[in-house]
């Protein structure tokens, strides 16, 4: 009966003697098992003969059948009688219990995985496991340095975008009298947009020089491996990547230009109303009332929508609805242009849409859509690739969801490596098995 309940608790190196119950559970006295390993000095590895008598106690252990066993395991002290060695004495400790522990190794791993992959707050997985914060998160970041991959599979479409995280913090260097910041306000992730891998990595700050530093910690064949970096318009990025991986090709992604032209229609809105009426827009102004309208893609809208909002605003003053309806169309040629994406078109129609947009933006003479102009014509190759591979930065857009909500639900992080780990870890669940629901 013992040998089976030595079973049931599955302590290697432990035997159960007795079974009782207790106030808030069984409790379960243990001694150490016959087979001598605990009796080797950790030192020397002589098996010691003089004992020092016994000591109690008491490390914690996960539940069984819902109660938590209150463990009691009597140990022994040892004398190492080997004259060589400096090891006066020491207790028995084995690989389950590990020595100066007070809990045993599989609560502490269970505890750091609630984190690293249940999605669990390190609060939380402290109070299911009835352990301290800190313990918890020192098994969370034992368990992390097991699961995590070092270097990230090989990757072919990799994607680059930057993440705010939190408060940046200042310190003021007293030599030059300047306050110095010590930790960014932002964060640059990358991606596997081909694979699934989630967040590979993430560096602090945001220049040029910490994205081509984490790129040149990969290995040279690992770089050369990847075909395609996603980016939004971002100077920073584009540098970085060309200087370090000259060979991929750069791609933007249509959800920043689209963002781009629809807030260069409200900036011509309200520039124009601003200067005909005096006043900001307002409620009883028929552009100001159509202000959402403006900003849909018009393939999504019906076409008697369509005809009545060219209508309206034909019908408004010539200095406000003249302005806004050349925008509005410089807008819709661009999500025209951006909807050939997927489409096999060949490049003649592609040329055509993007002259037809650059026509418009010349005839409207108006400073916004000339810097639309300027800025797709700075990115057209890039905006080209876009069409052509159809590949978008939406993976690293999702990524940053799941950062955002880890935050969240740790109501922020005071430390940004410990937030790095955590959002590693919580972005690379579905790749390691983790959302699988069977
Ligand atoms: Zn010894």
């Amino acid at each position: 009966m013992v040998e089976d309940t030595t079973r049931l608790l599955g302590l290697a190196g432990l035997a159960v003697v007795e079974v009782a119950d207790g106030p808030d559970g069984p409790v379960v006295d243990l001694v150490t098992a016959e087979d001598q390993r605990a009796r080797r000095c950790p030192e020397c590895g002589t098996l010691a003969r003089r004992s020092k008598g016994r000591r109690v106690t008491r490390p914690r252990d996960l539940p069984i059948g819902g109660r938590r066993p209150a463990l009691r395991w009597r140990k022994r002290r040892w004398r190492c009688d080997e004259p060589a060695c400096g090891r006066g004495s020491f207790t028995e400790a084995v690989a389950a219990v590990p020595a100066r522990k007070r809990m045993t190794e599989r609560l502490r791993a269970v505890a750091g995985a609630a984190v690293a992959d249940g999605g669990r707050t390190v609060v939380q997985s402290a109070r299911d496991h009835d352990l301290s914060w800190p313990v918890v998160a020192a098994a969370f970041a034992a368990h992390a340095a097991v699961v995590l991959p070092q270097q990230p599979c090989p990757v072919e479409v990799l994607g680059i975008d930057e993440i705010r995280r939190g408060k940046p913090k200042f310190v003021l260097d007293e030599a030059t009298g300047t306050w110095q910041s010590i930790v960014d306000r932002w964060h640059v992730g990358f991606v596997d947009l081909s694979d699934g891998q989630g967040l590979l990595g993430q560096v602090e700050g945001r220049t040029a020089q910490v994205v081509a530093d984490w790129l040149l910690a990969r290995p040279p064949d690992w770089r050369d491996q990847v075909r395609y970096v996603a980016i939004d318009m971002c100077t920073i990025f584009k540098s970085a990547v060309s200087r370090v991986l000259p060979h991929a090709q750069l791609v933007v992604d249509h959800f920043h230009l689209v963002q781009l032209a629809n807030a260069t229609v409200t900036e011509v809105r309200r520039r124009v109303t601003a200067q005909v009426r005096g006043r900001r827009g307002c409620k009883g102004n028929r552009e100001w009332e159509l202000r959402n309208r403006l900003t849909r893609n018009a393939a999504r809208m019906r076409a008697e929508h369509v005809d009545d909002l060219q209508a309206e605003l034909s019908a408004l003053p010539t200095h406000i609805g003249a302005p806004i309806l050349a925008a509005w169309n410089a807008k819709e040629d661009l999500l025209d242009l951006l909807a050939l994406a997927r489409t096999d078109s060949d490049r003649e129609r592609v040329a055509v849409l993007l002259d037809r947009f650059y026509r418009r933006c010349a005839h409207a003479d108006l400073p916004e859509l000339e810097r639309l102009a300027t800025t797709v014509q700075t990115w057209w190759p890039q905006i080209l690739a876009f069409i052509r591979t159809g590949i978008t930065n939406a993976g690293s857009e999702g990524t940053n969801r799941v950062i955002k909500t880890v935050a969240r639900d740790a109501y922020g992080f005071r430390n940004p490596a410990n937030q790095r780990l955590r959002t590693r870890c919580a972005t690379t669940r579905r790749t390691r098995g983790h959302l699988d629901p069977r």
